[in-house]
């Protein structure tokens, strides 16, 4: 298991900044028995000017918000009173390129109620930029994402996650890098924690909003298409629609712009570097360092 934390790391918890090994949290939280929590996954790089930028920091914790109102759960917090407590969280542990990971948590109670409160934690850890160019193997998985008539789908919600992990579990017992998830009308979906995007003729399609995460990385996908003149859509499809495409990528916080080599042991077709996907990875990779970000100086702190 990685090591997320040291004896003298620190962690923002409900206002104040605490030891990581001394933080407590209430094991009759609703959080722990039932996943009733939101989270988000986010990163700060080191900028070409040696400056720490949070990549998309409000569109993360506005995120967060939706998530925590969506599940009913209370939300107190500014985006902007987060955005500088994460800042601090870096500068204290003195990080650069990092994944940050905000939880928004239920007080104790075993029952199904509403509750009056919620708390936040804010943790961090290093994490270095994704260089490898090494294409994921990857498989459709057996377990469908959850029924957006079930889940509010677009909400980072813990409980989600099991059906994550159990769709990773899979896919790696069986060989492979990574799953791919269809829905409940078996149409694709998405990563067990990434979007997904495939090529044909130079113009990429990804899945629809509606049964999957929007993505922040998919979202400045779309924008990095629109500023590059790549023509994308995005629309329902089955896999057979994906088999033996150009390319393919997965995109996310932490996956950033990875591609793939295969779904279903049908590889995709083009060399990855004649491809629009790799263009959009590289100009994915200069705009996660690039200084100009909103918040950056104003807030920051960081020197
Ligand atoms: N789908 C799922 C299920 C995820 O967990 C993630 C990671 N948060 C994504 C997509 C990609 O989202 P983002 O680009 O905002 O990290």
């Amino acid at each position: 298991m990685a090591n997320y934390y040291t004896e003298h790391t620190l962690i923002y918890l409900n206002g104040a900044f605490v030891k990581a090994s001394e933080a407590k949290m209430d094991f009759y939280s609703q959080s722990f028995h039932y996943g009733y929590s939101v989270f988000e996954g986010i990163r700060s790089y080191k900028t070409i000017e040696d400056e720490t930028k949070i990549f998309k920091a409000v569109e993360h914790f506005e995120r967060l918000k939706i998530s925590a109102l969506s599940l009913n759960m209370p939300y107190s917090w500014q985006t902007e009173e987060l955005i500088s407590a994460t800042y601090e969280v870096l500068k204290k542990n003195k990080l650069q390129d990092a994944y940050i990971r905000p939880v928004v948590y239920a007080p104790a109670n075993m029952s199904f109620n509403l509750n009056t409160e919620s708390f936040i934690v804010i943790e961090a850890w290093e994490m270095a930029p994704f260089l490898g160019d090494k294409l994921l193997r990857v498989m459709t998985s057996t377990f469908q994402r959850p029924n957006p008539k079930g889940f509010k789908i677009h909400a980072k919600a813990a409980g989600h996650y099991v059906n994550s992990i159990m769709a990773s579990h899979e896919a790696k017992a069986h060989g492979y890098d990574e799953a791919l998830l269809l829905d409940m009308h078996d149409q694709v979906a998405e990563a067990p924690g990434a979007n997904v995007f495939f090529e044909k003729d130079g113009k990429l399609f990804t899945p629809a909003l509606g049964n999957i995460l929007p993505g922040i990385t998919r979202a400045t996908v779309l924008e990095l298409c629109s500023e590059l003149n790549i023509p994308v859509e995005e629309k329902r499809f089955n896999k057979e629609e994906m088999y033996g495409a150009d390319a393919a990528f997965f995109c996310g916080t932490a996956a950033e712009v990875i591609g793939l080599q295969s779904l279903d042991d049908k590889p995709f077709t083009q060399p990855w570097e004649n491809t629009v996907s790799k263009l959009i990875q590289d100009s994915y990779k200069n705009l996660v360092v690039e200084n100009k970000q909103e918040l950056v100086n104003e807030i920051s702190g960081i020197e």
